[in-house]
């Protein structure tokens, strides 16, 4: 287990002032890099192979998907998207669907009307600039209507497998408040958290983040006592200091609606 009082191998070095006067954010966590593998060591025990909750059967459903989930439940989209993907599950049916249809299928999704003209004219760009393929660059994901840098992240690394580091809700409160990669804003949080989370860990991070987040560092209340990190922790909120037993959780666990 990593030493806790570890001094932080994180802090620019003394002799990269220029570097350190280009880039001030470069590393801010308050953790050394033994402790960071440790934390992430753990959360990989706890569950060696997280995966999103929102129901896709291709890197197109997954946009849709992820465009729909703003400001709504992965389990409220799941039950949405269920009976549309089965009929629209390109671009081009759901382009042959239309809009009025779209809306009907998604009308329990929060700000639905929206989104169904998002998704319509998602598909459209989709037909028209990239021959019916969800394109696999974030500069070029970000011109599809509705879907932001944090929707780009999550296709990119949940369709292409690549390493990204999507700042939901979740993320950006333990960042802040475990104090890993604090940051005003999910772009600084973000980068930061590329940098502090060791590269072996950073492909599955943001899923551990956002259901360690979901389920046990919660926003009304960290339970602490449940915490598999508990030991190593350094927020000022921490209620407890021994760590919880570190074993693998059941499936079941991951997807279950909380807070
Ligand atoms: S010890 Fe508490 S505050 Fe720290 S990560 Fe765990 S749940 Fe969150």
């Amino acid at each position: 287990m990593a030493n806790p009082k570890l001094k932080s191998a994180g802090k620019p070095s003394q002799n990269s002032n220029v570097i350190a006067r280009r880039k001030p954010a470069a590393v801010k966590s308050v953790y050394s890099l033994a402790e960071r593998e440790e934390i992430f060591r753990r959360f990989s025990i706890q569950r060696p192979e997280p995966r999103g909750e929102l129901e896709h059967s291709n890197p197109f459903t997954l946009v849709v998907a992820v465009a729909l989930s703003a400001q709504a439940t992965d389990a409220g989209v799941n039950k949405a998207t269920r009976a549309l993907f089965k009929i629209a599950d390109t671009p081009q049916k759901m382009l042959d669907l239309g809009e009025e249809k779209v809306r009907e299928y998604i009308r329990t999704i929060g700000l639905y009307r929206n989104k169904a003209k998002n998704v319509i004219a998602l598909s459209q760009m989709l037909v028209d600039e990239f021959g019916g393929e969800v394109p696999q660059t974030r500069d070029e994901l970000v011109r599809l209507p509705g879907v932001g840098r944090k929707t780009a992240n999550v296709v990119l690394s949940m369709a292409f497998g690549q390493a990204t580091m999507a700042v939901d809700t979740h993320i950006f409160r333990i960042a802040n408040r475990i104090r890993l990669a604090p940051g005003k804003t999910p772009d600084e949080v973000e980068d930061r958290l590329m940098k502090v989370v060791p590269k072996q860990y950073l492909y599955h991070a943001h899923h551990w983040l956002i259901l360690h987040g979901r389920y046990t560092c919660k926003a009304r209340r960290a339970e602490c006592e449940r915490c598999v990190i508990a030991d190593i922790c350094k927020s000022p909120e921490k209620s407890c200091d021994i760590p919880a037993p570190l074993v693998e959780l059941p499936p079941q666990v991951i997807g279950e609606a909380v807070e």
